[in-house]
Formats: C-alpha cells, sequence, structure tokens
C-alpha cells in the first residue's frame, strides 16, 4: 500500500526529444490509477520513472512522501507487468511465479505459501505444475500477475497487460483485475491507448497528450465534463461528433447555429458561459456524443434533417451514420426504430448534453474549474 507524488515531473530523452513535460498528480493509496492517451503520448515513459527504469531528467517522485528518484528500482517495493509477459518456458508455473522470491533468497517453506496464496486468489491452483505451453493465453497472463502479487509490493505497474489477449478473454481479464484491486487493497498504476479499459477499470483516469497531462478524473467526470476537445473526443466510443458552429446572442436568448441547424441554450448554459466569459465566442465547435441524439423520421422540410448513409446493428443497439448537411455525425439508437439508408430523419440535439469547445485553443466553454 502506498501513496505517490509526481512533482513537476519531465523525461528528456538523450537525442533532445521531450516526452513528458510538467507532470502533476498525486495517487492517492489504493487507488486504481489509469494512464491514457494515444500511441506516443509518454504514458509508458511516466510508468517506466515511477518503476525507476528510466531516468527522471528533471522533478520530484515521492512514494509514502520518501523522494526516490534515486532509489533503485529493486529498492522501491513497486512491482510491474508487462505487455510482453514472458515466462521462462522451461520452468513450471510454480517456479515460474517463484523465482522473484528464490533470488531474494526467501526460505522454502514461505516461498511455497506465497505462491499458493496467489494462484488461488488467481484460480491457479491447479496449474502450478504445468509448463507455460501449456496454458491458454489468458492463464499465462494470470501467472504474470501472480508473479507480482508474490512480491506484495506496495505498488503494482502494469503497461498494456491485456493487449495480447483476444477481445473476449480482455472483457474477462479486465474484471477479474477490478477484482483483483479490490481483493489486495494495493495501489495500481495501469497504461493502456484504449479509452474502454481506463473507463472501466480506473477509479481515476490521467489523459496525456504529446507528453502534457490533459484532464485528471474519474472516469464519470470524464466523460460528462471534458476539460477540452481532445478529451472529449478519446473519451467515449463511438466518439463524440463534432461540428464547427456560431454562437448568436438575441434578446437574451443564446443558440447554437450550424448548417442546416440550431440548439437553442438553456439559460442555465447561458449562465456558465458568462461565468466563464465566454458568451463573446463567436466560432465553436458543437460536440455531442452519438447517445445524446433523438432520431425520428422527417416528415417535410425542417431543420436538423439528415440522410443516413450506413447503418450499423449491433444487436442491442444501431449506429446512425448521417449526414447533416455535409457533417457526417453517428447517432446511437434503438434497432426497432427501423431506419434504413437513403431514409431522411430528425436529429434532436439533448440540449443538456451540449458541449461547446473553442474553436482555436480547444478548451470546453462549458468547463468550470473545480
Ligand atoms: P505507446 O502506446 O506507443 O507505447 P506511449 O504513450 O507509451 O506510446 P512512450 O513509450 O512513453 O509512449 O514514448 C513517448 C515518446 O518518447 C514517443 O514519441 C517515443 O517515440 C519517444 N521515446 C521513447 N523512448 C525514446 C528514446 N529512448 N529516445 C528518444 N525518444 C524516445
Amino acid at each position: 500500500m502506498a501513496s505517490l507524488n509526481l512533482v513537476d515531473i519531465n523525461k528528456v530523452f538523450p537525442n533532445g526529444f521531450v516526452a513528458v513535460k510538467d507532470v502533476n498528480f498525486q495517487i492517492e493509496d489504493k487507488e486504481f490509477i489509469v494512464l491514457v492517451g494515444p500511441s506516443g503520448c509518454g504514458k509508458s515513459t511516466v510508468l517506466r520513472m515511477i518503476a525507476g527504469l528510466e531516468e527522471i531528467t528533471s522533478g520530484e517522485l515521492y512514494i509514502d512522501d520518501e523522494l526516490v528518484n534515486d532509489v533503485s528500482p529493486k529498492d522501491r517495493d513497486i512491482a510491474m507487468v508487462f505487455q510482453n509477459y514472458a515466462l521462462y518456458p522451461h520452468m513450471s508455473i510454480f517456479d515460474n511465479m517463484a523465482y522473484g522470491l528464490k533470488l531474494r533468497k526467501m526460505p522454502k517453506e514461505e516461498i511455497k505459501k506465497s505462491v499458493e496464496n496467489a494462484a488461488s486468489i488467481l484460480g491457479l491452483q491447479d496449474l502450478l505444475d504445468r509448463k507455460p505451453k501449456q496454458l491458454s493465453g489468458g492463464q499465462r497472463q494470470r501467472v504474470a500477475l501472480g508473479r507480482a502479487i508474490v512480491r506484495d509490493p506496495k505498488v503494482f505497474l502494469m503497461d498494456e497487460p491485456l493487449s495480447n489477449l483476444d477481445a473476449k478473454l480482455r472483457v474477462q481479464t479486465r474484471a477479474e483485475l477490478s477484482k483483483l484491486h479490490l481483493r489486495l487493497a494495493t495501489t495500481f498504476i495501469y497504461v493502456t491507448h484504449d479509452q474502454t479499459e481506463a473507463m472501466t477499470m480506473g477509479t481515476r483516469i490521467v489523459v496525456l497528450k504529446d507528453g502534457l497531462v490533459q484532464q485528471i478524473a474519474d472516469p464519470t467526470t470524464l466523460y460528462k465534463d471534458p476539460i477540452n476537445q481532445f478529451v472529449a473526443g478519446f473519451i467515449g466510443s463511438p466518439q463524440m461528433n463534432f461540428i464547427e458552429a456560431g454562437l448568436s446572442d438575441s434578446n437574451g436568448k443564446v443558440s447554437v447555429d450550424f448548417k442546416g441547424g440550431r440548439v437553442e441554450l438553456k439559460p442555465e448554459m447561458v449562465t456558465s458561459l458568462k461565468n466563464n466569459d465566454r458568451l463573446g465566442e463567436k466560432d465553436v465547435i458543437l460536440g455531442i456524443r452519438p447517445e445524446h441524439l433523438d432520431v425520428t423520421r422527417a416528415d417535410g422540410e425542417e431543420d436538423n434533417v439528415a440522410t443516413v448513409e450506413v447503418t450499423e446493428l449491433l444487436g442491442s443497439e444501431t449506429y446512425l451514420f448521417l449526414d447533416l448537411n455535409g457533417n457526417t455525425i453517428i447517432a446511437r439508437v434503438d434497432p426497432t426504430l427501423n431506419i434504413q439508408v437513403h431514409d431522411r430523419v430528425k436529429v434532436l440535439f439533448q440540449v443538456e448534453n451540449v458541449h461547446l469547445f473553442d474553436r482555436e485553443t480547444e478548451a470546453a466553454l462549458f468547463y468550470e474549474a473545480k
């Protein structure tokens, strides 16, 4: 169990590339923190600096209030699980899990107890005599976790540990990791580029882009109140729709106008714009998630009418790809609507779920710093 504090952490590689820029955040004891972002955003580098596998160029890293910048990896009481879990092929599962403890010269009886305990947590009790090649991918992944658990570390670091698993197994293992976190009651720091993994497992999520932290929040807040257009687009699948629009203010009624449609904002939204000093903003990006569009059949010529270009049936829901006057947007609808390609539909924007972004800075206009 441990808390961590990252203070102004930077990483400059020897070739001069700045991979991590002024990263600041605290991790409370027993949190499940997920670092998420697109390829190359610096998330693995942050994790490797926490592990001590990568030198910190500047800044301070504290574990339980102790400055550990110069503490060697083996003395940080941290266990790391990688994407490539590389088990020793000639050793049994028991020996794979016991290996690190043997190196530390732990007494045999204690090793046995520790491995058996980890195996029972992970449901591997009956597989301890097998060799890695006699296990499925998911089971091997669990052995890699077991190797970390036996060490009883203060912090678990995981770098895309599920990416070698097939889609179904990934969903199962995700749930297992969440259960494991509850059971071990230890700090987990997890790196992924997959926003679904971040949303389903993280108690808090750190979104990174180009080495910079964009937003740190719990999953619900990230989904509902993204700080900028990047976070809004990164979190959520299918992603949020973005439409170029303008704000107009006539007699206190503020509306968002775009080609072929408009949305009138609620008074409290106008107040929020005023509070944020954003009412004068003219060119904006309107953001709306696919699940916040209500689609009905269009009768006659009206505003907010779109043509259905593609339908994707997923069983429990249908995605409609719509052409709204040149803007392609996605709506997530009930399959019983039975809407077909080429149909003309009316698209109603659920106004309370509308997001606005500054076209230049991409900042969310309704976002109020907490
Ligand atoms: P991915 O999901 O692809 O693993 P990531 O977000 O984990 O990406 P990092 O591995 O942290 O990214 O790398 C961050 C950036 O630093 C990348 O642009 C990468 O090319 C660069 N980088 C990594 N290692 C070095 C190095 N040794 N020298 C120079 N640049 C490096």
